[in-house]
């Protein structure tokens, strides 16, 4: 079936005769076939189905016509059932004179708009007019298609969030319902759940996922998360800007490129609200629309893009470098970028993993903005990244407190930020303050503040809590293989010192600018002892790196 024609509202009849179906649909697609797709059934139940995979597939009906006389499911059960999963669609009932007292009641039992009589011809006088009335009727209705992925599962769940953020990512718009709310009870009627393993998630095709994994969600909405080829020129670790960039630069090289994200492609940019000191983007642009822009370019170039793949273990022998997956598979190729960034650490203090989703998150401000709409929010950390999402969270909450450790900002914070939020009459600024606990029975209600200096404490109320601190390297997967700094930051180049790789480094020339101990492994990016911390030097170097891997690729085949 083509797009337009699943897009296409639909107009559903029921009649147990197969002739009178027939020739019911006949009639409608003649005038309507068009605009609309006819569906047809020959049983209230085999229609209640088809209408609950419409409803799957995000498709609308606008109007439902069903026999009144049917065994098994009168065409007034139906109807009503019928309510439940399309409560905008038109009803109409098809009846026999005979039986035009029970539609007359029927009106008021579900709300029928119209009935129609049996025989219906010619239908130019006796079914269109009638049909087209409702159709306007329908159209004039507040009634929007919604063809988008649907997502339901409990409001606090993190996994719901997780799943969220993951579409909201990978730029898959999506419809949230929690599972209480009408139109979430009535998906999860649909797709036969009980409610129990959630989130549920039904994609625009009709398709339902239980609970999926990161990485049948990947699938599902067509990301690869297997490499194609077995060996590459270049294997990139790390999907952020500075992979990126690198995929870019490499693909459009000519190397055989792929590109291996444990997430979703963006890495800390894509969940930047508005990243304004990247060049050439003078109002700024948003993290997720940069990198993802990076993405489709790195694809235009023949870069082989792959997500949900977590690298687990770099393996050196002689010439051959292999990275190896957490699913036990594993690549091979002749050079290898290191694009790993920093993650979040977690804030350790009573009841923050607890209610971590639940009103606690570390560092996806987006996607939960609109829910912090007149709620009190709280923010820990100093540096851009938390300046940003105060900036962002402000538009809709009630109140943004900043919460830092440190005596000011001025040390963390770019100079332009902390003027823009000195500007904003609802963002706070509290130094020298600590988060030591966190309460809320099925969400976040209040938190305990520290001050410092003067060792006091107090709780306030808090609806939401981000957090953005300390940011660390996360390669122990690297241990023993490449040298590291004692943060765990990857050495290269000039920052090598002779001694930190005598076993490894065989070759008579110094290590490249951005190669690791090991050579022909590069470094690119926030995870590079020294690296700046910013999109554009991430950037930068991705590019950079691939420069270093051509001339490093030139030594081995001379
Ligand atoms: C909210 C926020 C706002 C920011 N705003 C700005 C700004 O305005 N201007 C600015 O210049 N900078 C900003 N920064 C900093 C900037 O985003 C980072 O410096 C930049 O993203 C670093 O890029 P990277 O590619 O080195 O690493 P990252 O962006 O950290 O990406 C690394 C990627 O590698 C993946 N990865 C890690 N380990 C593995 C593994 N083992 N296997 C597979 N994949 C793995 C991660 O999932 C991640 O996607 C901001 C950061 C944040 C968080």
């Amino acid at each position: 079936m083509t797009e337009p024609e699943k897009r296409r509202p639909a107009i559903l009849t029921v009649d147990d005769d197969p002739s009178v179906s027939r020739a019911v649909a006949r009639d409608l697609r003649r005038k309507y076939g068009g605009d609309y797709r006819i569906v047809r059934a020959e049983s209230g139940q085999q229609a209640l189905d088809a209408l609950r995979e419409l409803k799957l597939r995000g498709d609308v009906v606008a109007a439902i016509l069903a026999d009144y006389r049917m065994p098994g499911m009168t065409g007034l059960e139906f109807l009503e059932s019928a309510m439940d999963v399309y409560p905008g669609a038109r009803r109409l009932l098809l009846t026999a004179y005979a039986d035009t007292g029970a539609a007359i009641e029927a009106i008021n039992v579900v709300d029928l708009d119209h009935y129609l009589l049996k025989p219906w011809d010619p239908p130019e006088e006796k079914l269109y007019p009638v049909i087209d009335a409702e159709l306007e009727a329908w159209a004039r209705s507040d009634y929007r298609p919604v063809p988008e992925t649907k997502v339901v599962g409990h409001r606090w769940s993190s996994r719901s969030s997780e799943v969220r953020e993951f579409l909201a990512r990978n730029q898959i718009p999506y419809r949230w319902y929690t599972s209480e709310s009408p139109e979430g009870q009535r998906l999860l009627a649909a797709a036969g759940s009980d409610g129990q393993d959630l989130p549920l998630v039904a994609a625009a095709d009709g398709t339902v996922l239980t609970a999926p994994s990161d990485s049948e969600l990947a699938q599902h909405v067509g990301l690869s998360t297997a490499p194609s080829e077995d060996f590459y020129d270049l294997v990139i670790v790390g999907g952020g800007p500075a992979g990126l960039g690198a995929a870019v630069y490499g693909a459009s090289e000519g190397l055989r490129t792929v590109l291996v994200e444990r997430h979703s492609t963006g890495g800390q940019a894509g969940q930047s609200s508005r990243i304004e000191n990247y060049l050439g983007f003078p109002d700024g642009v948003s993290g997720g629309q940069l990198t993802e822009r990076a993405r489709l370019q790195a694809g235009k170039f023949g870069a082989e893009v792959i997500t949900t793949s977590d690298v687990t273990a770099l393996e050196i022998a002689g010439a051959g470098r292999t990275v190896r997956f957490a699913d036990g598979t594993s690549v091979g190729a002749h050079t290898v970028i290191l694009a790993t960034g920093v993650s979040y650490r977690r804030l350790d203090a009573p009841g923050l993993d607890r209610l971590t989703g639940a009103g606690v998150y570390y560092g996806s401000a987006l996607t939960e903005a609109p829910a912090c709409a007149d709620q009190h929010v709280f923010i820990v950390g100093g540096a851009n990244s938390a300046g940003q999402a105060a900036a962002y969270l402000s538009r809709n909450a009630c109140s943004v407190t900043l919460l830092v450790r440190g005596a000011s900002l001025e040390a963390s914070m770019s100079y332009y930020l902390i003027q823009q939020l000195a500007a904003i009459e609802n963002v706070h600024v509290r130094t020298g303050v600590e988060v030591i606990e966190a309460q809320g029975e099925e969400h976040l209600e209040t938190l305990t503040l520290r001050d410092r200096a003067a060792g006091t404490e107090e709780t306030v109320p808090a609806d939401f809590l981000f957090v953005f601190i300390g940011a660390e390297p996360r390669t122990d997967w690297l241990d023993g293989i490449v040298e590291r700094d004692g943060k765990g930051f990857v050495l290269t180049g000039p920052d090598l010192r002779p001694e930190d790789a005598p076993s490894v480094w065989e070759l008579d020339r110094p290590p490249f600018h951005l190669e690791s101990s090991v050579p022909g492994v590069f470094v690119a990016g926030d995870v590079r002892s020294e690296s700046a911390k910013r999109v554009a030097s991430a950037v930068g170097e991705g590019a950079m790196a691939v420069m270093f891997v051509h001339r490093y690729l030139e030594g081995i085949d001379s």
